[in-house]
């Protein structure tokens, strides 16, 4: 059977080209070669995530690097900010790293706004909080700088930021936010394939960090400073990956910080208006929709048109290509389609083409 082009919200579609740069010949990790890879990829990472703070290489999916900031910087009492499956189950992290943590859950499909996260902080007692960007179930986008903006209210609380579906895809400032930790996976709008993760600490967050107990070793942020002060990981890393990213990081800047932004945004609002055009509405909450995916509403909110998912589904993927049929709780009741990675607005036209001749044989 041929190869089905992924457009659903991660991992999403891998370049030949990436393929190449993963598959060049094993390199030693402590040696030169490697360290003059990481030292190369720093800058242009730093820029990426807009940071000063060396940005660290952990060969985990973004959950280990979600449950390690957890580990690290969570003394107290963490405050997770809830909107859909990924901000959801960090609470249940937390619990199970054995951490004291609150909700503060709105309904799926509507944002985090800063008055809630206000009105929460201040009832005390907090010294972390997470918050994911883009929350990829609803394709929802959270007003990250509206809620970034109470770190200044309460400089104690570290903020913990998700921006695994969102990183590279849109603009980001680490630290003129102010943000503590972000994070992100490679397998989402770096188009690498799973395995790895990109993320930076404040000083703030590496000293909290020192004088935590029991932080374990794998994901210690004090290990990952100390290493990457020598162009190094703590652990032997996917060396692979390493290679992919530094291949894709360098076709990010060949392209242009703002043309690549523009390259999403375009795309993203050909789905908008496919989904729309044709009845349908959109999940999430009206002014925060996603850029980086479109979330459908097929029944989980009232209003809009509905389809048998799993029917339209199956017929776009006999034309050769995945789309996904709804996550956890409104899996059928919403799908969603990626727009993230190297799409084009010609490769987002042959896609819509696909889902219209799809849609007429329902
Ligand atoms: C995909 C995703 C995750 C989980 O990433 P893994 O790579 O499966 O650990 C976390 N947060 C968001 C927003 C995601 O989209």
């Amino acid at each position: 059977m041929g190869h089905v082009k992924l457009h659903i919200p991660g991992p999403i579609e891998v370049s030949p080209k990436t393929f190449e740069a993963f598959c060049r010949p094993m390199i030693g990790h402590r040696g030169q070669g490697f360290k003059d890879l990481y030292a190369r990829l720093q800058p242009q990472l730093q820029t990426l995530l807009g940071t000063k703070q060396l940005v660290y290489l952990s060969t985990s999916s973004a959950w280990g690097v979600m449950e390690a900031a957890i580990r690290n910087l969570t003394q107290r009492k963490v405050l997770n900010c809830m909107c859909g499956a990924f901000s959801d189950k960090w609470l249940d992290v937390a619990q199970r790293c054995g951490k004291t943590a609150e909700a503060l859950q709105v309904p799926w499909g509507s944002p985090i706004l800063a008055e809630a996260v206000d009105r929460k902080l201040a009832t005390g007692g907090f010294d972390t909080l997470t918050l994911i960007h883009n929350e990829t179930s609803c394709g929802l986008m959270n007003p990250l700088a509206e809620i970034a903006a109470l770190k200044a209210k309460y400089p104690d609380v570290h903020f913990i930021v998700d921006t695994v579906s969102s990183l590279s895809a849109v603009p980001m400032s680490m630290d003129a936010l102010g943000v503590d930790v972000l994070l992100a996976g490679v397998q989402k709008a770096f188009a690498l394939p799973p395995g790895l993760s990109v993320f930076a600490c404040s000083p703030a967050a590496l000293a909290r960090s020192a004088t935590v107990r029991d932080r374990g070793y794998y994901f210690d942020f004090v290990e990952f400073q100390k290493n990457a002060e020598q162009h190094m990981t703590p652990s032997t890393p996917s060396v692979s990956h390493v290679y992919a990213l530094a291949s894709k990081v360098d076709e990010i800047f060949a392209e242009g910080l703002e043309a690549r932004y523009r390259r999403h945004a375009t795309p993203n609002d050909m789905l908008r208006q496919w989904a729309t055009g044709h009845g349908f509405t959109l999940f999430p909450e009206a002014g925060y929709e996603s850029r980086t995916l479109v979330c459908v509403n097929n029944g989980a909110k009232p209003g809009g048109r509905t389809i048998d998912v799993a029917k339209f589904q199956k017929l776009v993927k006999d034309r050769g290509i995945l789309i996904d049929g709804g996550y956890g709780k409104i899996k059928g009741t919403t799908f969603r389609i990626s727009n993230m990675g190297d799409e084009t607005p010609a490769t987002i036209q042959s896609l819509i083409d696909i889902l219209n001749d799809a849609l007429q044989q329902l």
